[in-house]
């Protein structure tokens, strides 16, 4: 049976056969066409990108915002539309929350946004809109239809609030205790709106706080925003121009460059291209420093007392730049952060176009006072969460070539920004350390995710399904990261280091600024392995991404540790920050430790 899965994929290599042939003969008439522009001296025109120019007034002590964009909308599709929408991502809610709509009482745990007026960017004049899907999504009806490759103007004027979130919800204890406990009972998480737009321990992160155009996919409308375990932000790209304005006091940093200089009144003013998200960092509290790798600005942001530890982080991420632009191409973006913000238990780090976040709790510097607070049990881990810092810098650096400048869509395939982010990180420690600190790092933040994650009864599944199917970080970290880099890695081995490198960096090319699908990689790939080869490509994805082959690859469940585990699961710790809880978890064992440790 699973030999004729086998063969299912290896007849599927016709169609790639196919596709590659039709690529050449599109390849040969570009050339021709390219040949005669060139004669006739004129320049081909790069496709035109959406733009958003915003202005936002930040009330950070009323945990409020206000702001105007003026967005310039472009028809990549083949049919005129009168309707564009867009999300309001601060308006999900998960479970049974219901979004409740103007006039009713609001609640003070979720960020909200409300649209306020918008006018055509013509004349200034109303246009028809209202709020769908649960007040997600704002539809605006055009006053009359765009042709293909036209483009319409809109001004939204919108205001907003985010939560203030409890200090004790982003605790390095509590990250643990969640992990510990998705571990134990397999509990379901998803991620909540309030994850990425909230203030907590004087930081304000505004994640996804303005109106931004849905995906437009061909002539389809991709409006729908589902929550899972994985990102649900999902976009094209664009240019933006944004101004914010924040309490005197307040340090702002976002994924743009600042341009000119401060104005008192309105504030700075931040450009950048080709961003699917633009995410903004505001705090008290908050330093940074710079160090430009390759013509980019590499910034590390962090709190005044993790200094030492934000440091650190620019040294890997500058490294990490460093090793993926010689490896996959130069990246689009000016500037590119790694920040700290205290970002609640459940998610350890979370990226955006030029600005990645890791969750404050991991921003532990174990030669300071406050450490001595911490759970023995947790302190004993210093190695562990300092090498899952490095890690999990890398692995975020890398989110910018896969899922910032080639995008893919992260709910229905999470698998493909994933699976290449953590293998690139692996790439990072071989190019930085050499081979065999790299060996080490893949038996450890590799196999060794998996290896927990089955031992504690988890069971292996296909590595390519939609987001919602996986029920919490542990199993997404073992399943789609894991699992899904550990196909790159037996790539290498087969096609060579060189072929693959080529062929992501035609990805990379291919792809840029678009949206990608797996279907693009696999076909990148055959494209630059030799013809006796291409079956083995087939077979290769088959094996990690389709079968449940993982106990025979990578490793199986770990007998001893399960055999300790018998009295802990029994005990589940209930309470978050309960140190009680992990000192019973105490005698489980180092590999443990470390694992529930990890940033994921
Ligand atoms: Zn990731």
């Amino acid at each position: 049976m699973k030999r004729w899965i086998g063969f299912s994929r290896f007849s599927g290599l016709t169609r790639f056969n196919l596709v590659h042939l039709k690529n050449l003969v599109i390849l040969s008439m570009v050339l021709s066409v390219a040949a005669q522009e060139l004669n006739a001296q004129t320049p081909s025109k790069p496709a035109e990108r959406h733009s958003y120019k915003i202005d936002l007034k930040v009330d950070f002590d009323r945990l409020t915002y206000t702001g105007t964009e003026r967005v310039r909308w472009v028809n990549r599709g083949e049919k005129p539309t009168s309707v564009i929408y867009f999300h309001l991502y601060p308006n999900l809610r998960v479970g049974d929350q219901q979004f409740l709509t103007n006039g009713a009482p609001v609640d003070s745990d979720e960020p909200r946004i409300d649209v306020l007026e918008v006018r055509t960017g013509l004349d200034d004049t109303p246009l028809f809109s209202s709020l769908e899907d649960q007040g997600t999504t704002l539809r605006v009806n055009l006053r009359e239809p765009v042709a293909p490759e036209g483009a319409a103007e809109v001004v939204i004027k919108f205001k907003g609030l985010v939560p203030e979130i409890d200090p004790d919800e982003t605790s390095l204890t509590t990250h643990v205790v969640k992990q510990v406990s998705a571990a134990l009972r397999s509990d379901r998480e998803t991620r909540r709106a309030r994850d990425i737009n909230f203030r907590c321990r004087g930081v304000m992160l505004l994640g996804a706080a303005y109106p931004v155009l849905a995906v437009r996919d061909g002539d389809e409308w991709r409006r729908k925003v589902e929550p899972s375990v994985g990102d649900f932000i999902f976009n094209e790209s664009a240019d933006y121009e944004v101004t914010v304005a924040a309490n005197p006091g307040v340090e702002v940093f976002t994924s743009g460059t600042e341009t000119g200089p401060k104005n008192e009144k309105t504030g700075q003013t931040f450009t950048a291209s080709a961003l699917r998200d633009f995410a903004i960092l505001a705090g008290r509290g908050l330093r940074s420093e710079h160090t430009e790798v390759q013509g980019i600005n590499v910034r590390s942001i962090y709190l005044a007392e993790h200094e030492r530890v934000g440091k650190r982080a620019l040294v890997v991420a500058a490294n990490a730049l460093r090793v993926f632009t010689t490896l996959f191409g130069p990246l689009p973006f000016k500037t590119v952060s790694i920040a700290e913000a205290p970002l609640v238990a459940g998610l350890g780090s979370c990226e955006f176009s030029g600005l990645n976040i890791i969750a404050s709790a991991y921003f532990v510097d174990f030669d300071s006072p406050a450490v001595r607070n911490l759970p023995e049990i947790i302190r004993e881990q210093r190695p562990s969460v300092e090498e899952s810092l490095e890690w999990a810098v890398a692995h975020l650096v890398a989110h910018q070539w896969w899922g910032a400048a080639v995008g893919n869509d992260p709910a229905r395939e999470p698998l493909l920004d994933e699976a290449l982010s953590s293998w690139s990180a692996l790439l990072y420690y071989k190019s930085t350390y050499g081979e065999e600190k790299a060996a080490a790092v893949l038996n450890d933040q590799v196999r060794g995710v998996y290896r927990l994650y089955r031992t504690f009864g988890g069971d292996d599944m296909e590595t390519n399904r939609p987001a919602r199917d996986y029920r919490n970080t542990f199993q997404y970290a073992a399943i789609v990261s894991a699992k899904g880099a550990l196909m790159f890695v037996d790539l290498q081995k087969t096609l060579g280091e060189e072929k693959v490198f080529a062929a992501l960096r035609d990805y990379y090319q291919a792809n840029l600024y678009e949206i990608a699908q797996l279907e693009d990689l696999r076909i990148a790939l055959v494209a630059k392995a030799p013809v006796e080869q291409r079956r083995a490509i087939g077979r290769t994805f088959t094996r990690w991404l389709t079968s449940k082959r993982g106990d025979e690859d990578i490793a199986p469940p770990d007998q001893e540790l399960a055999a300790t585990l018998g009295l802990p699961t029994k005990q589940t710790p209930q309470k978050s920050g309960d140190k009680n809880a992990l000192n019973a978890l105490a005698r489980v064992g180092k590999f443990f430790w470390q694992q529930v440790t990890r940033i994921r």
